[in-house]
């Protein structure tokens, strides 16, 4: 494009999209005849695209991550302040919003003590990855370096985090994977058909008897850490059946396995409880956070672990190789911290993590009954302002609907202006779970409006 690049002239900028974007997660054949969408501004819980257009946002910028909504002043604010004093500085010094941030959140997580930031959640995960199997290293003899996740779990794009991904739709075409992640069986109770030999009753003690048939297949003395989504995101919002957590609990603790929780989704609010892992009493020994960190207001994620892990490589301070050989560049970036502290001072003020469960009950209601109407909805779940509606083609033998349809459906809310999402990308091809996950602070008018969005979508795409 020649001449001055003018960012109030819309049309230049969608051009430069055209031109220039590779956008996340999309196939681009259709921008050849259509334009992209760009999402110019924010105002709590709704977006305005380049035509104007105002859309209720019920996925929380696309991707589980606007917790407390747009236009926060407070926290651009907040990071302002903090970038006008100091901007940066390798996290290998400490800074004071690492530090404040770091005490804050420790006071919401009993149990766990130390706080590493880095950029994204996948390379919190690695980060958690790594110690494993520096612990593997330093405390078993190079043994204990298999690392367990679960079938429709997802944690990262990255290379190592994609070893240990339960979405073959993410991961076909992209191996070899590195080696030492095991799959253990996913534990969704409306699709257990599709499991062998699960049993009709207490399928969540039954799901997590499958983890350990996969220790002691492996060989206990291999299996250092079982890495698990309190609630599975984009595997089709999934929470784990009673019974569940406190058996694997249970068999981390019998194997002396450690156990890592990726809370990049649930963390900081999202299922009604500062974190998901909160709802079932599980304790943790790594706990992973990005999204609602910072509610997107700036870039962070933290690897959160408990002294006993860090004590593990103080211990033995002559050997120059003990202790943690890693670095994440903007990690040292204090925007990060100086918002989430801002973001996490919202969260309890205006009491969003109670507004969130009210607020998640009245959507499952209304999700709920819309099931009565339309009989594709074949199951509703999930926890406070995270939930998923899945659509199949027949209720009795749950075959999933079309995602063609669902698509459909997605981009028929799209018109009515209210966007939400389509996910499970378990299985190629086959995203037939609507999900939703509104801002925090979603009052009942929003929530009645996206769910009678979805019945005249519903009504409309299937009769
Ligand atoms: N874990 C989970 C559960 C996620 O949903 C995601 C992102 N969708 C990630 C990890 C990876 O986070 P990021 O995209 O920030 O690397």
């Amino acid at each position: 494009m020649d001449g001055t690049f003018n960012e109030n002239d819309l049309s230049r900028v969608v051009e430069a999209d055209r031109a220039h974007i590779w956008h996340h997660l999309i196939q681009h054949k259709p921008f050849e005849t259509n334009d992209p969408r760009i999402i110019v501004e924010g105002k709590g819980m709704r977006v305005w695209d380049q035509k104007g257009k105002e859309h209720l946002d019920a996925v929380s910028g696309g991707v589980w991550t606007v917790n407390v909504g747009y236009g926060r002043e407070s926290i651009a604010k907040a990071v302002y302040d903090q970038l006008m004093k100091l901007c940066y500085f390798a996290n290998s010094a400490g800074s004071i919003p690492g530090s404040i941030f770091a005490e804050k959140l420790i006071e919401k997580m009993p149990g766990m003590s130390r706080v590493y930031y880095t950029n994204s959640g996948s390379e919190a995960n690695e980060k958690a990855f790594k110690l494993v199997r520096q612990i593997a290293h330093k405390r078993y003899g190079g043994k204990k370096t298999k690392i367990l996740y679960r079938d429709r779990d997802y944690h990262g794009s990255t290379l190592a985090t994609m070893s240990a991904g339960g979405q073959d739709e993410r991961t076909v075409q992209y191996g070899p994977f590195a080696p030492d992640f095991v799959r253990v069986p996913h534990c969704m109770e409306y699709r257990k058909h599709e499991l062998d030999g699960a049993p009709e009753e207490n399928f969540g003690e039954w799901a997590a008897d499958q983890i350990e048939e996969v220790i002691l297949r492996e060989g206990p003395d291999t299996v250092g850490a079982l890495c698990l989504e309190p609630v599975t995101a984009g595997g089709g919002v999934i929470e784990a059946p009673e019974g569940y957590w406190q058996r694997v609990q249970e068999i981390c603790k019998k194997y002396d396995v450690l156990l890592h929780i990726d809370e990049v989704v649930c963390g900081v609010g999202r299922t009604g409880t500062w974190f998901g892992y909160q709802q079932y009493g599980v304790k943790p020994d790594f706990v992973t956070m990005a999204k609602g960190v910072a509610s997107g207001y700036a870039a962070i994620a933290c690897m959160v672990t408990t002294e006993e892990v860090f004590n593990m490589f103080k211990d033995d301070a002559d050997d120059p190789l003990n202790y943690f050989r890693d670095i994440s560049t903007f990690g040292g970036c204090t925007a990060g911290p100086a918002a989430a502290i801002e973001n996490m001072r919202i969260i309890e003020d205006e009491n969003l993590l109670g507004n969130c469960a009210a607020m998640g009950d009245r959507m499952t209601g209304n999700l709920r009954a819309l099931m009565e109407k339309h009989k594709v909805i074949g199951d509703v779940r999930g926890k406070g302002l995270f939930l998923g509606a899945e659509l199949v083609a027949d209720r009795a033998t749950k075959e999933p609907a079309p995602e063609k349809l669902t698509q459909a459906v997605v981009a028929d809310c799209m018109a009515q202006g209210v966007i939400i999402g389509a996910t499970n990308r378990s299985v190629p091809g086959r995203n037939n779970t609507l999900c939703f996950s509104p801002a925090l602070i979603a009052t009942a008018d929003d929530i009645d409006q996206i769910t009678d969005a979805v019945d005249g979508a519903l009504g409309r795409v299937f009769g």
